[in-house]
């Protein structure tokens, strides 16, 4: 279901009609196989599904997974489909399609964020819910995968726009949430002010349910390093993995791809530890500097509502020209299947932190193995989000507030934890780190649907 208005010739919630339908996916692919570049309207090879699908797949062979228990691991449990028919400013009802999918429940109650995006379908969707299935369970904390998403374009709305969707999509779904059943996040194009406004629409229903979402406002009961956890997640990651690769941060330089929350906390928090930033981008355009980008300054100046682009002091380059800056890092934080089979190739960094969800196509995988790119992948190194979820979701239900530096501290253990598990693995095995993380998460949850006797 496309978003579309009653009358309007351009509407606000229209995008590129991009054909999903299963063939058109299909005929893509083998396009893009023959010419090894993404088609117009993808961003890569392969849509994100076929990505998270081919490294389950992979995992499931290496552990000897029946064909009937895989389909169950990898279909969602339950998938809710909602209309959110909104009337925006240009006077027209646009009318954009809300989703909800439960991937797995085995170990806990379902959980993972919900994105606003105009690229938002039903099988990117299912795509990320089964991603958080497997995070969970890597980063070891008692939550099932879920994700949520509407494919409205929030960055180019009012404030009370984004928020009438907001409202109405939790008004459509909440009889699956609840805080023991599913609880929401954000993500992409949301943050603490839709969680804000998802708790008060559920409190109109339920009563003050904190617990119903995470990553609000400190001032309704948010966890106290939950804006900058994910972030935060990827540099407790890089830290462990440095020493073995040789790398000291005073030293190392790093590029981000998409100055958001994700990349922003990370560039922050990288720049703490005496690494330099050299190239960074948004949705504007990307900037570079070998002698380095304030990225606290940045983050003040896009704050303000400066843009990343016209940031003084660097240089402004093609966003496509960004992976082949030399540096020692490279943060994906933007979009899924940004680094692809045509693209690959071009990088030239020693390590790859993966942000965000689904940034790197298997044929990019390859490309980087094979050029001895050190790959950490989005489902351990971007797992820190939903671990200070875990810990604002535990706080609301005892209502009592742990203080910053007692929630970084655990999130550091957590990461640190699931670091050296899915490395030991990976030693053990000679495998990726990637395939690694998929056969501690994949196992985990198999063990856990065995035990409570849903297989
Ligand atoms: P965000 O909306 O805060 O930031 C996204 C950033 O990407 C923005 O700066 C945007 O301008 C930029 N961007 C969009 N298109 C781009 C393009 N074509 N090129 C370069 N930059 C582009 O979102 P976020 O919460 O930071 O999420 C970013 C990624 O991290 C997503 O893939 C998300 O799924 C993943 N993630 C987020 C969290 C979290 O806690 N927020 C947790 C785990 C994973």
């Amino acid at each position: 279901m496309a978003s579309k208005t009653d009358t309007a010739t351009e509407p606000v919630g229209e995008r590129d009609q991009v054909e999903k339908s299963p063939q058109a996916v299909e005929e893509a692919r083998r396009e893009a196989e023959v010419s090894g570049a993404p088609k117009p309207g993808q961003r890569a090879e392969v849509t994100n599904l076929e990505i998270v699908h081919h490294y389950f797949n992979r995992a499931a062979d290496r552990l000897g997974l029946a064909d009937d228990v895989r389909t169950v691991f990898w279909e969602p449990y339950r998938e809710v489909t909602v209309q959110i028919p909104v009337r925006l400013s240009d006077g027209k009802i646009h009318t954009f399609s809300g989703y909800r999918i439960q991937h797995n429940g085995a170990r806990g109650p379902y959980k993972g964020g919900v994105r606003f995006h105009p690229d938002v379908d039903i099988d990117e969707v299912r795509a990320l819910a089964s991603l958080m299935t497997w995070k969970t369970a890597v980063a070891g904390i008692p939550f099932g995968g879920a994700k949520g998403g509407v494919n409205c374009p929030a960055g180019q709305l009012e404030r009370h726009e984004v928020q009438r969707i907001a409202r109405s999509f939790m008004d459509k779904i909440e009889k699956i949430l609840g805080p023991t059943r599913d609880i929401p996040a954000p993500d992409v194009n949301t943050n603490a002010q839709v969680m804000a406004w998802f708790m008060d629409e559920y409190g109109k229903l339920h009563g003050h349910t904190p617990a119903i979402c995470t990553g609000k406002p400190i001032a309704l009961e948010g966890s106290y390093g939950r804006e900058a956890a994910t972030g935060r997640g990827i540099v407790y990651m890089f830290r462990e993995a440095a020493p073995h690769l040789g790398m000291t941060p005073a030293e190392t330089t790093f590029v981000i791809q998409g100055f958001g929350n994700v990349g922003s906390w990370a560039a922050r928090i990288m720049q703490q530890l005496g690494c330099r930033m050299v190239g960074v981008s948004d949705a504007s355009g990307a900037i570079r500097n070998d002698d380095g980008i304030d990225a606290n300054a940045l983050a003040e100046h896009i704050e303000g509502g400066g843009v990343l682009a016209e940031y003084e002091g660097s240089d402004r380059i093609d966003p496509d020209g960004l992976l082949a800056i030399p540096c020692d890092v490279f943060v994906p934080a933007a979009l899924g299947g940004m680094i692809h089979g045509g693209n690959a190739d071009r990088m030239e960094c020693r390590v790859i932190v993966e942000g965000a969800n689904s940034p790197t196509t298997p044929a990019a995988d390859e490309i980087l193995t094979d050029k001895g790119v050190y790959v950490i992948p989005d489902v351990m190194a971007n797992a820190g989000g939903v671990v200070c979820s875990y810990f604002e979701w535990v706080q609301n239900l005892q209502h009592f507030r742990w203080d910053e530096r007692e929630v970084n501290d655990k999130l550091g253990n957590i990461m640190r934890r699931a670091y050296r598990e899915v490395s030991g693995r990976a030693k053990k095995e000679r495998l990726p780190l990637r395939e690694a993380a998929y056969l501690v998460g994949i196992e985990r949850v198999v063990e856990a649907s065995r035990t409570r006797g849903y297989i």
